[in-house]
């Protein structure tokens, strides 16, 4: 079933679906390419064609061996395509679906490829802005490195950005996937490079772990958690390894390395690493706030899949088959009161006391003592505001590093 995409392509079989459209194996003059096919909806938004018109040069400048370059843009009466590099293989969720868990050296190798994406497009300006493992596709075509790991490249680049158009965003309340979120956007501040640090931090604490640093539960709680919360240490990982973590996972985005820093620290790591197995840890079981007379909270609701947290459920796009920024809605500021269960959420060391007994629900009240959730829960409410009224017109977000003089998150 040929399509014709513009005078140049052809699009020949569906490589997959995404939320902002489907991606088609496709083929140019130079040979086969990928194309993504935006949704009819974001194709026939006049503004968001006239963005993509204007990026053109920011879309089509990056050339790096771990992006996924995008070769054309083509806007063809009801068609706004999106012509890439086609990366035959997989994207990192998948794999990351079917291992659970990676060997902390394919882990870092993987990161440090996406460092260097980065590194290349912050020093071009350009921020990503939605680094998570769907944007990170894995080339099995390419050398193997270290730990038995493919390429990894960035895709997506600049695509958050031109969707999230502040009309679009106030017409569909678009918002990131919440365990990504870099805490200064949730309080409101321009997404600048520092924001990818943080993202790219947390897709490698999930690769070790299994989990998200502060994912799980209700949405609400997890924007509480990147605000307030400090990063819980994984058992058993590499001391150097988790202090890049910590650093890049800091709440001030002044005090995260830059990418091209968090890349050499992260290639220098693995002659260390080489051989470890997989960490062996236990994804933290949310914290109930049941007392003991109340029945605890059902497990399905509270294990959601981490990674793609919807942040109000039942809102998917139309050819949507994961929950990414172009599928959620802000949650109200009840709805993110009401939800703000579970505080800190500590891996468990195989043996250790599972987080519904009595001992860690005695802890959990404790905290809850300390925290004021409701009130932390409605702050990051009103950042969301802010982020939203200011989102899409950060086009010129800088590069940023430990120099820079970006607001410091408390
Ligand atoms: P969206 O960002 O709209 O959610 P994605 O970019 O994640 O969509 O694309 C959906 C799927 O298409 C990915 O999971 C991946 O399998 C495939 N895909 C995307 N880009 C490419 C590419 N450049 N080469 C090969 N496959 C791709």
């Amino acid at each position: 079933m040929a399509r014709k995409i513009g005078s140049r392509y052809t699009a020949h079989q569906i490589l997959g679906r995404g939320s902002a459209g489907t991606v088609w194996l496709g083929e140019g003059p130079d040979g086969p390419v990928a194309i993504k096919l935006l949704r009819e909806d974001l194709a026939s938004d006049q503004e968001l064609v006239g963005r993509f018109v204007q990026e053109r040069t920011a879309l089509l400048g990056l050339d790096h061996p771990h992006v996924v370059s995008v070769r054309d843009l083509v806007v063809d009466g009801n068609d706004l395509a999106l012509v890439m590099d086609l990366v035959r293989g997989t994207d990192l969720r998948t794999r990351l679906d079917r291992e659970r868990r990676m060997a902390p050296e394919a882990a870092v190798a993987i990161a440090a490829d996406v460092a260097d994406g980065l590194a290349a497009a912050h020093a071009a300006g350009v921020v990503h802005r939605d680094v998570k493992p769907e944007n990170v596709l894995l080339d099995m075509q390419g050398p193997l490195g270290p730990g038995g790991s493919h390429p990894a490249l960035l895709t997506d680049f600049g695509v958050a950005k031109l969707i999230d158009s502040p009309r679009r965003t106030r017409a569909t309340k678009i918002i990131g996937t919440p365990d990504y979120l870099a805490p200064e956007i949730i309080e409101g501040l321009p997404p600048r490079a520092a924001v990818d640090i943080y993202a790219l931090a947390t897709v490698l604490y999930e690769l070790l772990a299994g989990f998200t640093p502060f994912g799980g539960g209700h949405p609400g709680a997890v924007l509480r958690r990147h605000v307030t919360e400090t990063v819980v240490p994984l058992p058993g990982i590499h001391e150097e390894l988790w202090q890049l973590l910590v650093q890049c996972l800091a709440k001030a985005p002044a005090s995260r390395l830059r990418a091209s820093e968090l890349a050499a620290r992260l290639r220098e790591q693995l002659p260390e690493l080489a051989g470890m197995p997989p960490l062996d840890v236990d994804e933290p079981e949310p914290e109930s706030d049941a007392s003991p007379a109340e029945p605890e909270a059902p497990r399905d609701t509270e294990r959601v899949r981490r990674g793609a947290v919807p942040l109000v459920p039942g809102r998917a796009a139309p050819d949507s088959n994961r929950d990414t920024h172009t599928s959620m809605r802000v949650p109200g500021p009840d709805e993110l009161a009401g939800g703000a269960r579970g505080t800190a959420r500590a891996p468990r060391a195989a043996g250790a006391p599972r987080p519904g007994s009595a001992r860690n629900r005695a802890a959990a009240r404790r905290r809850r003592l300390t925290l004021s959730a409701v009130g932390v829960a409605l702050a990051a409410a009103v950042g969301i505001g802010t982020w939203l009224a200011t989102t899409g017109d950060n086009a010129d977000a800088k590069p940023q590093g430990p120099g820079a003089s970006a607001p410091a998150a408390p």
